[in-house]
């Protein structure tokens, strides 16, 4: 028995290649949250092997484990996954590739009884085992959707009692350990319950104390990426010397960060609104976390009559970009007004 035991592997999947840098570096980040989420939500004791790309093997050594704890591990471990990626496509403000398509992402986990010992070579430890590579190529079979979860026969109950939701297909896998047998249950409908956030919209209990608006012939990505990458704020907006303490990698609505103004005054802001919109109105707003008040850009696409000239580019957008400065009522703001209206001609 000792060397027996259960291999329980998560599998993400759904990002394509990027090429893109930044894009690279946004779906890396992305996964490595997932990854370190679905290790924090383990709750049976399983252990760590290793992490393995976008997978992780975990192993626990023992008796096979029942297979009602087994599921409440994979439930647990499917709604923390797609309850991060509902949250994060909520409050997200990069519009790259990596950021859009990440909610789409998907989730499979193999789980698999049989035998296998550590391998301890100086720090580094590995499981092996002819059943830990039967659990790798059963992660590779012709089940068409990607977010279930799959039962060897190994571990000898029967699934299809677990759940009422449950339906429970079986197939088979040709190994190099011979043909093996398995179970595997979609899990989407998992999802249907996870609940959305609720993204309060604080603009609509303010006022509008100033708008200031300038015409720019770019895309709007481009004006987009300029407003919500705070590196590029100093280079662009004549009130701020630099953006630091950023909370997140990926800051989204909520996440603060703190302006260093060229007076030397710090101000703490927080992310308070974000909606894209590319034929529409793409609304940033950032909010003072002290007293309040909110700047908001918004981007807003303009036509050739409103333009008013002769040529337009049929790949160019010309954008209107409006700075608005808003308070909640009664708010006396003269000071700030001063600095703004410096800070924005
Ligand atoms: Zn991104």
């Amino acid at each position: 028995m000792e060397n027996k035991g259960l291999l329980f592997i998560p599998d993400i999947s759904g990002f394509t290649r990027f090429v893109n840098e930044i894009e690279i570096e946004h779906s890396r980040h992305i996964i490595q949250q997932l990854l370190e989420l679905l290790i924090n939500a383990n709750q049976s004791g399983l252990e760590v092997s290793e992490v393995e790309g976008d997978a992780i093997l975990f192993y626990k050594f023992g008796s096979p484990p029942e297979l009602e704890v087994l599921y409440k591990q994979v439930e647990k471990m499917f709604r923390a996954f797609h309850q991060y990626l509902i949250s994060y496509d909520n409050r997200k403000i990069c519009q790259c590739k990596a950021c859009i398509s990440a909610v789409d992402l998907t989730l499979k986990v193999i789980t698999h009884y049989g035998e296998f010992t550590p391998l301890s070579v100086q720090q580094f430890n590995k499981l092996i085992g002819r059943d830990v590579i039967v659990a790798h190529q059963l992660l590779k079979n012709d089940i068409a959707q990607h977010e279930y979860w799959l039962v060897t026969k190994t571990l000898d109950s029967d699934p299809a009692k677990l759940r009422p939701w449950m339906q429970w297909n079986t197939s088979s896998k040709e190994t190099e350990s011979g043909k093996i047998s398995f179970s595997y249950a979609q899990l989407g409908p998992l999802k249907n319950d996870i609940p959305k956030p609720s993204i309060e919209l604080e603009l609509s209990k303010k006022i509008k104390v100033l708008s200031v608006s300038r015409d720019y012939a770019v895309t709007i990505k481009t004006l987009c990426y300029t407003v919500v990458h705070f590196e590029f704020r100093h280079l662009w907006h004549g009130r701020i010397k630099l953006i630091d303490e950023v909370e997140h990698f990926l800051p989204g609505i909520g996440s603060r960060h703190r302006h260093v103004l060229n007076t030397g005054k710090t101000e703490m802001m927080y992310i308070s609104s974000f909606i894209y919109d590319p034929e529409g109105k793409t609304i940033f707003s950032e909010t003072n976390e002290k007293d309040k008040t909110t700047t908001c850009f918004i981007a807003q696409k303009i036509n050739e009559i409103q333009r008013n000239r002769r040529k337009i580019c049929n790949h160019i957008f010309y954008l209107r970009f409006i700075f608005e400065h808003q308070h909640i009522i009664g708010f006396s703001f003269k000071s700030k007004l001063r600095f703004y209206i410096k800070c924005i001609h």
